[in-house]
């Protein structure tokens, strides 16, 4: 069944107007009519069964929740350096279909692209129709925030259960135990960054580590700037959301 998206807060009975982006998807692309059924996740990130009963404007009525979540168990937080070219896009994508919640896009000091502030709003509003349109094709529950900070200093006091760098010189080294140690804590929230193509220089990793972030190894290769955290975000799911034995709800 088709998912989109609402700002509004759903309740079971009650009727909620879709807005345009929707109403153009559902009824002029998809050709949707009354009676037809799509889910709707709300601004809770709680999912729900929904009837058509008007299609202009787009309205639905509630008929029952989803209960099964299809989010992460741990809110992820993906900082990145900008990389050239679509990269941005890339991550986003694929970050979402992966379950992130939050990517923020940072300057830093060994990357070969920038963003001015004056311009990033606009490439933020773009990202963030990719997240949006990629959550509705993942049947997420939640649209990933996106974001833009100029500076790796924003980044510092952010609160999170566990906050790591995603360091490739660890990985050199041959570090392949801190990020199993992190989630074997069972974080509700994780903050991770990442470097662009040329790296994370040593003093930004330092003021990091200054500030309780840990350097984990993604495994003995090195990967591309927007591989590193599909791998991060493949890793928490396959520890948190895989198991050896076949569970009900696998079943149900
Ligand atoms: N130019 C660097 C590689 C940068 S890769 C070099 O040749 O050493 C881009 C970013 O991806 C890195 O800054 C890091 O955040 C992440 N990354 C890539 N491979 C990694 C690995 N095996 N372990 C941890 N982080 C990795």
């Amino acid at each position: 069944m088709q998912r989109y998206f609402t700002d509004a807060t759903l309740t079971v009975g009650a009727h909620a107007t879709l807005n345009s982006t929707v109403e153009h998807h559902a009824v002029t692309v998809l050709r949707m009519q009354v009676d037809d059924q799509l889910e709707v996740a709300d601004a809770q990130g709680h999912a729900f069964v929904t009837t058509i009963t008007k299609t202009a404007p787009l309205t639905v009525r509630v008929e029952r929740p989803i209960p099964q979540s299809h989010e992460l168990p741990v809110a992820v937080t993906i900082v990145c350096g900008i990389s050239k070219g679509q990269k941005a896009e890339l991550i986003v994508q694929k970050a979402t279909e992966l379950g992130v919640r939050q990517v923020i896009f940072v300057n830093t000091q060994w990357a070969t692209a920038r963003w001015l502030p004056d311009r990033a709003a606009k490439k933020v509003a773009r990202l963030q129709q990719v997240a949006q349109s990629a959550a509705e094709q993942s049947h997420r529950d939640r649209v990933p925030q996106v974001s833009f900070v100029p500076l790796l200093d924003a980044v510092l006091h952010m609160e999170a259960d566990a906050k790591v760098v995603a360091y490739e010189e660890s990985a050199k080294a041959g570090e392949h135990a801190q990020l199993i140690q992190t989630l074997r804590q069972q974080p509700r929230s994780l903050i991770a960054v990442f470097g662009p193509e040329g790296g994370l220089a040593p003093a930004e990793v330092s003021n990091l580590n200054d500030v309780g972030f840990v350097n984990v190894g993604l495994g003995p290769r090195i990967l591309r700037t927007e591989t590193a955290p599909w791998y991060l975000l493949a890793a928490i799911s396959t520890y948190t959301e895989l198991q050896e034995e076949q569970s009900d709800r696998v079943n149900s």
